[in-house]
């Protein structure tokens, strides 16, 4: 498989971008994991992945999205990402994710992205809006992977996504970036409409056929104003997912991403193990993208680095989530993430004001925790960047050696005390 994946890429991706990739993703994106454990040892996080959602607008309104998409538009200015950049990137950091809304609907993107050519940029987008324009300025960049997404066939990617033709519009998106040998990706955030259909082998080589290199599962997350609960997998199907990832990287040669598993197959947070924060379109730094409050924003003139690291609230939220599940706190306990943000007085960083109100209506739900039915990693070069690169960092004390400690049953929402306190 290895040969096949790697022939493959080096085939059909831009050299230059190849390199840029190996350099400022591969090595100095290991040496920023490597600066991270080290700054554990003192007690200090910083994540080596940022997330920056730099807008909030988006051209499509997707089912369970949690961005204020129909909103006026929130964006982080360019000097306010540079600013964000050059201090992470003196910090150690080189690799960073952009998402929106739809980030090329951000005016200063581009402009942002040649700001920074030694990092690499994975950007998080529909597809739509990357002419063959824009797909030929990202290979002269040659420090970006577009990660495109779909989900589902014509009918269901309309549906999903509330806009007529969405499917044809992303495909060609995605075509232009193959074209422009742009190393490139297509995300799914797999669901009860979708599953069926984009959870086969028979997917993943028409995506391998099409030319595209790598995937991602995400999984649905009834969060945000519209949740769709009906649409969220079930926990039986939550540990299909997982078997056929691992089963599909063993087998096909197209590298698949997933960032809840470690080697040992055992489930973690990115949140909890602090590998990656989020800044959202208002420039607040949040636990994660889906947790949207916070009580720090990027304007902080002690810069990114002093004001995460001396965030109590990203401390507590790390810290109290991982005493309650290697899961996703915010499925599995939204009265622990309530009590977490009235107890640090954090900001709803929304726009729609609603995040607290939607976090009381959630019902606690499963999520990537398969207690006891762990899968671990089949191809040893998974097995060997998880073991080393991606892992728990032993962020989970409550847990005994074996991460079998018996889950806390979510109490029901009348008994639900703040149990942050
Ligand atoms: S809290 Fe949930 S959505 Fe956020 S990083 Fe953790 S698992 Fe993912």
């Amino acid at each position: 498989m290895i040969i096949s994946l790697a022939s493959r890429i080096f085939a059909t991706t831009d050299k230059r971008l190849l390199m840029k990739m190996a350099w400022n993703f591969g090595f100095k994106g290991a040496r920023s994991v490597q600066k991270f454990k080290s700054r554990l040892k003192q007690g200090e996080y910083f994540p080596p992945f940022l997330y920056l959602s730099i807008l909030n607008s988006c051209n499509l309104r997707c089912q369970g999205c949690w961005v204020d998409v129909d909103k006026p538009q929130v964006k982080i200015e360019l000097d306010e990402l540079n600013r964000l950049v050059n201090d992470a990137k003196a910090h150690g950091n080189s690799f960073f994710g952009v998402l929106g809304g739809e980030p090329f609907m951000h005016p200063e993107l581009l402009d942002f992205l040649a700001e920074h050519p030694d990092c690499f940029f994975q950007v998080f987008t529909n597809g739509q809006l990357i002419t063959d324009k824009v797909a030929k300025q990202l290979r002269q960049l040659g420090n970006v992977t577009p990660l495109v997404s779909i989900e589902g066939t014509e009918v269901v990617s309309d549906e999903r996504r509330g806009k007529p033709n969405v499917l044809s519009r992303t495909l060609k998106g995605l075509d232009n970036c193959l074209e422009h040998k742009l190393l490139t990706g297509v995300a799914t955030s797999l669901c009860q409409t979708n599953i069926d259909d984009l959870l086969t082998e028979k997917w993943l080589r028409t995506l391998i056929e099409r030319g595209v290199h790598y995937a991602w599962y995400h999984t649905y997350r009834p969060v945000g104003p519209q949740i769709h609960p009906e649409l969220a997998l079930r926990p039986d199907q939550a540990r299909k997912v997982r078997q056929f990832v691992v089963d599909m990287r063993a087998k096909l040669p197209i590298a698949l991403i997933d960032a809840y598993y470690d080697h040992r197959g055992e489930a973690l947070c990115p949140m909890v193990t602090g590998i990656s924060h989020h800044v959202s379109p208002g420039g607040h730094i949040e636990p994660c993208p889906i947790i949207q409050f916070a009580t720090d924003k990027i304007t902080d003139e002690r810069g990114i680095y002093e004001t995460m690291t001396q965030s109590a609230f990203l401390q507590d939220f790390r810290k109290t989530a991982s005493e309650h599940t290697r899961g996703c706190i915010v499925l599995e306990r939204p009265d622990v993430v309530k009590a977490l943000a009235e107890k640090h007085g954090a900001v709803d960083t929304t726009i729609r004001k609603t995040a607290m109100a939607e976090l009381e209506a959630m019902e606690p739900h499963g999520s990537q925790f398969l207690m006891h039915d762990e899968i671990p990693e089949k191809h040893w070069m998974y097995r060997l960047a998880k073991k080393f690169f991606y892992h728990d960092f032993g962020a989970y004390t409550t847990f005994d050696a074996n991460g079998k400690k018996p889950l806390q049953p979510a109490p029901k929402k009348e008994e639900a005390t703040s149990l942050a306190s």
